[in-house]
């Protein structure tokens, strides 16, 4: 039995993990814990994520449940996660990150605790946009230079950080199969007179609105033809899944960072 520790358990994913662990018989809730000062602190989190009595209380903060857990998840914000990945190292504790929104610099910062302990990282936790990195590579590569490479990304209104972290994935990954650097071709926003589309370049645009959980829309535009490839999570459900099958995934593993393709088996 695999013993998880929930970050941000109140929020809107960390409630969804939390919930759901209890469909899986090899994981057991042992830990939930939010940011300092939080309003729930002390209660029970099964009633806090809609499900029932728990026996696990809110803490407050990872230290005071690292050591009765084996795996923490995290989806909560940049600086906590990468406070939490420090204190999950030092503990030699596994993890699965989901926290999108990274920079480089954040991403240089955490590189040597991320090699301390097995650690999964995605920006996206669901099987169908893993599965969708895969064929947007082999469609990139047989299209080539001929086709107008855009993305488009809606999200709902609280999200922080944009584009989103799965568009930039889609984006790096089409960006290497067609031998482009998106550092050098990524276009984040138009406006006004622009010119004509450069041959190379990949747009990344974004939609902020309501209360939509994730779409995201790949088109490849031809002269006389256009594929669109689109994915839309409907619920938050598919996330918080695929991070609860990767911490039973992470049981056993060395040291190391993975991501989805590897705990999906799509490498
Ligand atoms: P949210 O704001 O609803 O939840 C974040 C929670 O973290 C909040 O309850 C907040 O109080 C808590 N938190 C903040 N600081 C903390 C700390 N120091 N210790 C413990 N808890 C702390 O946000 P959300 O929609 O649940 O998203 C969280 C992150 O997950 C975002 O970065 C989002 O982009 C990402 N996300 C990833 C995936 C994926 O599949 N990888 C899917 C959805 C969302």
């Amino acid at each position: 039995m695999i013993k998880i520790g929930v970050a941000g358990a109140a929020g809107k994913m960390g409630s969804r993990i939390t919930a759901l662990s209890a469909d899986y018989a090899g994981l057991k809730l042992a830990g939930a814990f939010e940011r300092n000062g939080h309003k729930d602190i002390g209660k029970d989190v099964g009633p806090l994520t809609g499900a029932g009595e728990t026996g696990i209380l809110l803490s407050e903060g990872i230290r005071e449940i690292i050591n009765n857990v084996d795996v923490i998840i995290d989806f909560s914000s940049i600086e906590s996660t990468k406070a939490n990945l420090k204190e999950a190292s030092a503990n030699k504790t596994a993890m699965v990150i989901g926290t999108t929104g990274f920079t480089k610099e954040d991403l240089a910062e955490i590189g040597p605790y991320l090699k301390e302990i097995p650690c999964v990282m995605a920006s996206n936790m669901s099987l169908g946009v893993n599965l969708l990195f895969k064929v947007l590579q082999d469609v990139a590569r047989v299209l080539g230079d001929d086709y107008d490479i855009e993305i488009v990304e809606a999200h709902h209104r609280l999200k922080k950080d944009a584009p989103s972290g799965t568009a930039l994935k889609m984006a790096q990954v089409i960006a290497g199969a067609v031998g482009r650097d998106l550092d050098e071709v990524g276009v984040y926003a138009r406006h006004g007179i622009i010119g004509a589309r450069t041959k190379k370049e990949i747009g990344i645009q974004t939609v902020r609105a309501g209360d939509i959980v994730g779409e995201h829309t790949v088109l490849f535009g031809g002269l006389g033809e256009r594929i669109e490839i689109t994915h839309r999570a409907s619920s938050r459900d598919t996330f918080a899944r695929g991070a609860l099958k990767a911490a039973l995934w992470l049981a056993g593993k060395p040291a190391g960072l993975y991501d989805m393709q590897d705990v999906l088996g799509l490498k």
